[in-house]
């Protein structure tokens, strides 16, 4: 947090601007809205910022099978900081079982096409579940998180044609280190740990100075093929990655 938290010009304002842009979501989709967290220092901020507030958004995160306990840990931290409960998701038992007895739980190493079938099953499919019956969701992308999300809209619509509100997508990353440290907002400890960007175990790292902020996820990729399908490239769409 020392290392990137920093009051830069205009952060009240993109704070404020978040904060709208979420309150008009919750009037226009009450009680059907969510906000599906990754549990990433952004989604965090934006925990907060719907707690503090009492906007009327529900909190639901996915949870793999192949999460950091860290991750894990977080769940309990936030339902005891701010009383919310959180609706966790998880993938379809007898598709995972039936992936992993044909595949192996290092499936996703051997192939873009194996990865990316091992995200559908743990993310894409328990998020269309997490989303079904709403109209409106919350995500924590950001335009500087990337090259394919460099055009991230505030708000847009999936392809399913709910609303995907993206408060901070104009936020920095400075941005959301001093909103953490400004409201005192838990956070995922591997964050200390140089991991900008948290996903599942086997799939992210820690990265070094001058690395790109996703460069931790998928690593061994190629950087188009990074994304798991929760967020298409210009961010419009559904899919599931975190
Ligand atoms: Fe599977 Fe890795 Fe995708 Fe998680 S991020 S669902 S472990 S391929």
């Amino acid at each position: 947090m020392q290392l990137y938290a920093r009051l830069t010009s205009g952060h009240d304002a993109r704070v404020a601007k978040a904060l709208q842009v979420l309150q008009q979501a919750a009037a226009e989709h009450a009680g059907r809205i969510v906000q599906a967290s990754s549990l990433g220092a952004e989604d965090m901020v934006i925990t907060d910022l719907v707690a503090r507030n009492r906007l009327g958004i529900a909190l639901a995160t996915l949870d793999t099978g192949k999460l950091h306990p860290a991750t894990c840990g977080l769940l309990s931290r936030i339902a005891s900081h701010y009383g919310l409960a959180i609706e966790v998701v998880r993938p379809e038992a007898a598709a995972l079982g039936a992936f992993v007895a044909q595949h192996g739980e290092e499936a996703m190493y051997r192939s873009i096409a194996l990865r990316r079938a091992c995200c559908g099953i743990r993310k894409l499919e328990p998020l269309s579940r997490m989303l079904a019956g709403r109209t409106a969701w919350v995500t924590g992308l950001r335009r500087e998180q990337s090259a394919a999300r460099e055009r991230v809209p505030l708000t847009t619509r999936d392809a399913e044609g709910r609303l995907k509100v993206n408060p901070l997508a104009n936020w920095t990353w400075a941005d959301v280190w001093q909103y953490i440290g400004n409201h005192d907002v838990p956070y995922n400890p591997l964050h200390d740990r140089f991991y900008p960007s948290i996903g599942c175990e086997p799939c992210t790292r820690a990265i070094t100075a001058g690395e790109d902020l996703r460069a931790g996820r998928w690593w061994w990729e190629d950087e188009k093929a990074k994304e798991c399908g929760l967020h298409v490239p210009d961010g419009a769409g559904t899919g599931v990655a975190s």
